[in-house]
């Protein structure tokens, strides 16, 4: 049985890039942990008039490059390990595309889906409150992720200012843009695979004019990836799918009248002129491009051998196993890893920062421009070691990251 433990996982694949980097004990160790944890408990005030108890984290995983930034989810099922893993790949994340920013992420164990707008404003308000004291836009800057919105950052931007009784939109993004959101946050995290894609494409000397795309879930990473693929390349979008199932056309669908009828209907299944295909199939498909955009652990020591895209762009976080890997690259199958494909979502987050900061706000070409010009970047820098090394695209991505946060730490002499 595979070990699940995302932390431990996490561990495993630092330890995998240890060895490679020949670190020494010392600095091995200290990557293998968060800097720093805190468990909070927030009471809140419920609709009935009764008392309820939240618990809460948030992890600092690690602040060599700067102040660290990672979002907060709201889950049933949130765990500190978790919360320790996901800050762990934001450290590597935000390494590999080169931002002033070390890694975190944070977590409260609730069911937002059973509370009411004025609860989550309360949930909202006390969490912050309780993580205040390692909070700040120098420090740690928080931001959306798994049932957390932009109106969430807003009350907590809000509880900050009035806790630091000033004005302070710097210290969490994702926030609407009229309290200082950047232009392009949205679509960026697909936009940022599409670049990607793109120099995979350029590297691999294949067109992605009229190239078969198939994409596996049809939320905000994967109806961004499909209608940003036409509007880029011209390709076309043969199959989608959602956690109801899969369509298939192979004379191409129209991603965005798809992405209507999943509005309408709740599911991209039905689609008018489209045949119906499972979530398993669909991988298998012959494409060019594979954007697995939905859940992890999709692509596995079992269906590798069967998996026909030239390029495997993942938008969703952790979709190929590490056996996976191994299969994919044997077979010439060119994966763009998730810490970096995703990327461009915390890339705009820092433009955000920056804006904050500044207190001058960017057009949307210079937020397009400039997220370009620094995904391309890390795509090369992940591209150059793969060669060099000989490794898969993920080996390689982690030998940047691991490599930049070490040279830090350095410098600054903590080993
Ligand atoms: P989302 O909730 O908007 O969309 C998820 C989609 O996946 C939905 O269409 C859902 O129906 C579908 N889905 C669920 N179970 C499925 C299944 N078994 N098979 C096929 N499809 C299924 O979420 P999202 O924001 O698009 O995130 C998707 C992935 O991308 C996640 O792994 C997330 O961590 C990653 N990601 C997203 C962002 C972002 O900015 N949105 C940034 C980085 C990483």
């Amino acid at each position: 049985m595979p070990e699940l433990n995302p932390f431990k996982i996490a561990q495993r694949q630092l330890d995998d890039a240890a060895k490679h980097l020949k670190l020494d004990e010392a600095t091995h160790e200290i990557l293998r942990w968060p800097r720093r944890e805190l468990w909070v408990t927030i009471p809140i005030t419920m609709d009935n008039g009764k008392k309820k108890v939240f618990h809460g984290f948030r992890v600092h995983y690690n602040d060599a490059l700067g102040p660290t930034k990672g979002g907060i989810r709201w889950h049933p099922a949130e765990t500190i390990d978790t919360v320790r893993a996901l800050a762990a790949w934001m450290t590597w994340k935000c390494s590999l595309a080169g931002l002033p920013y070390g890694g975190s992420k944070g977590g409260i164990i609730c069911n937002p889906k059973e509370m009411s707008d004025g609860e989550k404003e309360r949930l909202a308000r006390g969490y912050y409150r309780q993580i205040a004291i390692i909070e700040d836009e120098r420090i740690d800057i928080p931001a959306p992720d798994v049932y957390t919105t932009p109106q969430m950052m807003a009350w907590m931007m809000d509880e900050m200012s009035v806790i630091r009784q000033r004005n302070t939109p710097g210290c969490i993004t994702g926030k609407p843009i009229v309290l200082g959101g950047s232009l392009g946050r949205g679509d960026a995290t697909a936009k940022g695979g599409i670049f990607c894609t793109r120099e995979a494409a350029k590297a691999l000397k294949i067109t992605l004019k009229d190239a078969p795309t198939v994409i596996q879930g049809y939320g905000n990473a994967g109806m961004y990836a499909a209608t940003l693929s036409v509007e880029h390349f011209g390709s076309k979008i043969i199959a989608v799918s959602d956690s109801k199932g899969g369509i298939v056309n192979k004379k191409g669908l129209d991603p965005w009248k798809v992405a209507e009828h999943k509005e309408k209907t709740g599911s991209v299944v039905g689609f008018p002129g489209s045949t119906k295909i499972s979530n398993e199939e669909l991988l298998e498909l012959e494409c060019t491009v594979l954007w697995p955009s939905a859940l992890e652990n999709v692509i596995t020591k079992e269906n590798a051998p069967r998996i026909k895209a030239k390029i495997v762009s993942e938008a969703a976080n952790g979709p190929t196993t590490p056996e996976a890997d191994e299969i994919l690259h044997k077979n010439n199958v060119f994966v763009i890893p998730d810490f970096l494909d995703n990327s461009g979502g915390v890339i705009v987050s820092y433009f955000e920062w920056c804006q904050n900061i500044q207190g001058y706000y960017w057009e949307l070409d210079e937020v397009y421009k400039r997220l370009d010009a620094r995904i391309t970047k890390a795509f090369h820098a992940m591209y150059d070691t793969r060669k060099k090394e000989k490794v898969h695209s993920r080996m390689a991505a982690y030998l940047v990251a691991v490599k930049r946060v070490v040279e830090a730490m350095k410098l600054r002499g903590w080993v």
